[in-house]
């Protein structure tokens, strides 16, 4: 039934909010300019909404975005239990919005130009199913964060992952891509390498970033390299290989070494031996560890995935319905 809608979708507009007293009510406001101006353009439907999605704030986030739900009813708020994490909390809200017909994800800071909404929906207008935001400049990262963020992609591609260069999670997706995703319930959730392994037909559009207008990242260190492992390990198995490899490459060079120190031994040579048993001890010690570690890595993946845990729980929605159409 939904779907259907390419002239004038739905548009749900779905942003994971975790301690954003600080922009939040700004953000709000742009937004919903933003979406007024595409309904009054004709660009999306009435019916378009903002829906954000409180990721167990501790600070006054809800209750900023609860008092504006219940002002406004273009502003939907589910609110989680506690912080499921961004990825969980885009889930949240792309699993929530069953009126939509696209859902496009977007950062409570704006950092992402939300200029580049119209050209998104452009993009749907013309067939794609999936839009991908993808940033022209890095300048508002810091030196850290773009040297890592480079080395990461790099690794991916290296290991075969389909994930888009630059490309954070500002993007469209189509009700057909949701319905899709609903069948993949696994619970190490990567979103940007899931849906470009769906396989629908996709489209790019360039937007510049900003700095952050207030509040800072909520992307620290640890939830970074979360992320960045959940990347590699819900979706390659390549790791294992290496682990088996070095495992091969170590037996070859242990043999070689033993062959070399029988012609020593037949010569009538002395082998060193303690400083090349300290070194080979050292070595194969740090492998062994490095490689029960990759191993273990996946064994946890598998165990969490066991348990079918849910990835989030909603503690309330706050949404008012629209008296009459006589809005704005
Ligand atoms: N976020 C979230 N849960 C978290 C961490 C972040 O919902 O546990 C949200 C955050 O409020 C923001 C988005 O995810 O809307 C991206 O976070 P942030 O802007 O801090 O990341 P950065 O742009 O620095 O990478
Ligand atoms: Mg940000």
């Amino acid at each position: 039934m939904e779907g259907s809608n390419r002239e004038n979708p739905i548009l749900y507009l779905v942003v994971p909010c975790y301690n954003e007293e600080a922009i939040i009510l700004e953000s709000a406001s742009i937004m919903k300019a933003r979406l007024n101006e595409l309904i009054a353009k004709n660009a999306i439907g009435k019916d378009s909404r903002i829906l954000f999605v409180n990721d167990g704030s501790k600070d006054n986030t809800f209750k900023l975005l609860s008092d504006a739900a219940h002002k406004d009813p273009v502003f939907i708020v589910v609110s989680l239990v506690g912080n499921s994490g961004h990825q969980n909390a885009l889930w949240a809200g792309i699993m929530t919005a069953s009126k939509a017909d696209i859902v496009i994800t977007i950062d409570a800071d704006l950092q992402q130009d939300i200029n580049a909404l119209e050209d998104f929906i452009k993009c749907y207008k013309d067939g794609a199913e999936v839009v991908y935001g993808i940033r022209n400049n890095r300048e508002s990262d810091g030196v850290f964060k773009k040297l890592t963020a480079l080395s990461y992609y790099k690794i991916m591609h290296l290991m075969g992952s389909r994930i888009m260069k630059n490309h954070a999670d500002y993007r469209l997706i189509s009700r057909k891509v949701i319905e899709a995703l609903k069948k993949y319930d696994e619970s190490n959730l990567f979103l940007r390498g899931l849906i470009p392994s769906l396989g629908f037909p996709s489209e790019i559009v360039y937007f510049d970033t900003k700095e952050r207008t207030g509040g800072e990242t909520k992307y620290t260190l640890s939830k970074m390299v979360r992320l960045a492992t959940d990347g590699i390990t819900s979706f390659t198995i390549v790791p294992l290989r290496i682990v088996s490899f070095t495992g091969i490459i170590t037996m070859l060079l242990g043999i070689a070494f033993i062959i070399f120190s029988f012609v020593e031994w037949v010569q009538g040579k002395n082998v060193p031996g303690y400083t090349t048993l300290l070194l080979v001890t050292l070595i194969m010690t740090g492998v062994i560890q490095l490689s029960l570690g990759i191993i273990g890595e996946y064994l946890g993946k598998i165990y969490l995935e066991t348990k079918k845990r849910p990835k989030y729980l909603i503690d309330c929605v706050i949404q008012i319905e629209k008296e009459s159409q006589t809005d704005d």
